[in-house]
C-alpha cells in the first residue's frame, strides 16, 4: 500500500473538487482512501509515502478514439498529387497504409504511441485497428504492446467490405475470438469492442451479421460515423434519412456503442443518439485537419448525448484536443462564450464514464474503490485553484506542463521524465527498430 501526498488533488467525476495539501492512498487494484494529507496518513499508518512536493495531480487521462497504427504514417511522403478531400485522403493515404502493414510493424506501431501515452499521463486508450494484410492475431500483437507498457486497452479490429469477402470475414473473426479470448481470461485491463469501418464502406449483409455478433456477444461496436458529407450521402444512396437511421435500423446505437465523430448529423440523429445513450467521440484536430466540418457538440449536449474526446491518431493525447476544442466552436460560431463547460464535463465526467462502461470498473476518478491510474504534472498552480476554475489550469497551466510522474493500476510507469519498465538503451532500440521497419513500410506504400 502507498500513500501519495503534499498534492493539490483534481479528483475529477460528478463531485469534482480541488484537495489542497491532499492525498491518496492506493494498492495495485483500486484507490483506499482521499482525503488532506494528514488524515491519510493517520488512517493508513503502515504505508510507503511519497511526495509529489506540491505539484497537481489527476487521473490519467482517457482516449476514446485512437488508431495506434497511424504512427508509421508520420513523415511519409504520398506517392499521389495530394488529396483533394476527405474519400481521397482515405484511398491515398490510410487505406495504403494498412495494407503496407506487417506483424512485427504492427507490435512497434503501437509501442511508439504506448510509450508517448505514458510520458503524457494517458494511461486508458479506446484503439480502432486496421491491418488487412497482417490481419490474424493483430489484436494479440497490441495487446502485448499494451502489457509491456502497463497501460489500459480497448481493442477492435475495423471491419469492411471494402478489400473483399475474405478480408471483412477475417476481421469479423479477429473481433470474435479477441472477445472470446478476453472472456476466458477474464482480463481487468484489456476490454474489446467489435470495430467498423464506417456505414460508406459496409454492406446491408455486413451490418446485419455484426449486429447478430454484438447481440450474441453482448458487447458494443466500434464505428466511425458521418464523419465526412460523403458517408451521409451514402447513407441515403442506399435508402436511409442518414448514418445514424442506417445504424440504428440495425441496432447498432446504444450504450454500449461507440460513433466516432458524427460532424454530419441533424437534428433527428442527435434526439436518436440522445436517447439510446449511445456515445459519440469528438475528435477536432482530426475533423480540422481533414476539413470534414466542425461537429455541432453543443446542441448534442443540451440534447443529453454522451460526447466524449478522442485524438483520432493526431498524438494520444486527448488534452491537446480538449484545447484545440476550446478554440474551434469559438472561432466557426465566431462567438467567443461558446463552449467551455461542456469540454470540462467531457473531460472530467463523460470520458471517465465511456472508460468505466467499457472495462466495468470506476476509472478516470479519484475517489475510492476507483483504478489506481494517476499523473503527477509538474506543475504547481501559480494562481489560485479551485473546483470552478479547474479548467482554466487545465487548458492554459497543465496542458503545457511536462508529467512528473505516471503511475497505472498502482505500479509507478514514468517516474522524474524515466520509464520504470525499461533503460534509456532499450528506449534508443525500440526508436531505431520503428525507423527501420517505417522505412521497409514505406517503401511497399
Ligand atoms: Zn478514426
Amino acid at each position: 500500500m502507498k500513500i501519495l501526498e503534499h498534492a493539490f488533488i483534481l479528483t475529477f467525476g460528478n463531485d469534482h473538487q480541488v484537495i489542497e495539501d491532499g492525498a491518496v492512498a492506493y494498492d495495485q487494484n483500486q484507490i483506499l482512501g482521499v482525503g488532506n494529507s494528514d488524515q491519510v496518513r493517520q488512517r493508513f499508518p503502515n504505508a510507503e509515502r511519497h511526495s509529489a512536493n506540491g505539484r497537481v495531480v489527476t487521473p490519467g487521462l482517457i482516449n476514446a478514439h485512437m488508431h495506434l497504427y497511424s504512427t508509421f504514417a508520420r513523415g511519409i511522403t504520398l506517392k499521389d498529387p495530394p488529396p483533394e478531400n476527405f474519400v481521397q485522403i482515405l484511398e491515398r493515404l490510410w487505406w495504403r497504409l494498412d495494407r503496407a502493414f506487417f506483424q512485427e510493424d504492427l507490435y512497434f506501431s503501437a509501442l511508439v504511441p504506448l510509450l508517448d501515452a505514458v510520458r503524457g499521463g494517458v494511461t486508458t486508450i479506446i484503439d480502432h485497428h486496421s491491418s488487412p494484410h497482417a490481419l490474424g492475431g493483430s489484436l494479440d500483437t497490441l495487446k502485448t504492446a499494451f502489457h509491456k507498457c502497463g497501460l489500459r486497452g480497448c481493442l477492435s479490429y475495423e471491419i469492411s467490405d471494402r478489400d473483399g469477402a475474405s478480408r471483412r470475414d477475417a476481421a469479423i473473426e479477429e473481433n470474435a475470438a479477441c472477445l472470446r479470448g478476453l472472456k476466458l481470461h477474464d482480463s481487468r485491463d484489456i476490454a474489446a469492442l467489435i470495430g467498423l469501418h464506417a456505414s460508406f464502406t459496409l454492406e446491408d449483409g455486413t451490418l446485419l451479421r455484426v449486429s447478430e455478433l454484438s447481440k450474441a456477444l453482448k458487447c458494443g461496436v466500434h464505428i466511425h460515423v458521418a464523419e465526412d458529407y460523403a458517408d451521409l450521402a451514402d447513407a441515403r444512396k442506399r435508402g436511409f434519412r442518414s448514418v445514424v437511421d442506417r445504424l440504428h435500423r440495425f441496432h447498432l446505437t446504444g450504450p454500449d456503442n461507440i460513433f466516432a465523430h458524427c460532424v454530419h448529423v441533424d437534428d433527428v440523429d442527435i434526439q436518436t443518439l440522445a436517447f439510446t445513450r449511445t456515445n459519440v467521440v469528438h475528435n477536432p484536430r482530426s475533423n480540422m485537419g481533414n476539413a470534414v466540418g466542425c461537429a455541432n457538440i453543443e446542441t448534442m449536449m443540451r440534447e443529453k448525448v454522451h460526447v466524449t474526446l478522442g485524438t483520432d491518431g493526431f498524438s494520444v493525447n486527448p488534452l491537446q484536443d480538449l484545447a484545440v476544442s476550446n478554440i474551434l466552436h469559438k472561432h466557426q460560431s465566431k462567438d467567443p462564450r461558446k463552449i467551455y463547460s461542456e469540454i470540462w464535463r467531457i473531460l472530467s465526467h463523460n470520458n471517465p464514464a465511456l472508460a468505466t462502461a467499457v472495462f466495468k470498473q470506476p476509472i478516470g476518478v479519484i475517489e475510492e474503490h476507483a483504478v489506481p491510474d494517476f499523473v503527477i504534472w509538474d506543475y504547481r498552480p501559480p494562481t489560485p485553484i479551485t473546483s470552478e476554475n479547474t479548467l482554466g489550469h487545465l487548458l492554459f497551466g497543465i496542458s503545457n506542463s511536462s508529467v512528473f510522474s505516471t503511475i497505472c493500476k498502482g505500479r509507478t510507469l514514468y517516474e522524474n521524465r524515466r520509464f520504470t519498465f525499461m533503460d534509456e538503451e532499450e528506449e534508443l532500440e525500440i526508436a531505431k527498430r520503428s525507423r527501420e521497419l517505417a522505412k521497409s513500410l514505406w517503401e511497399r506504400f
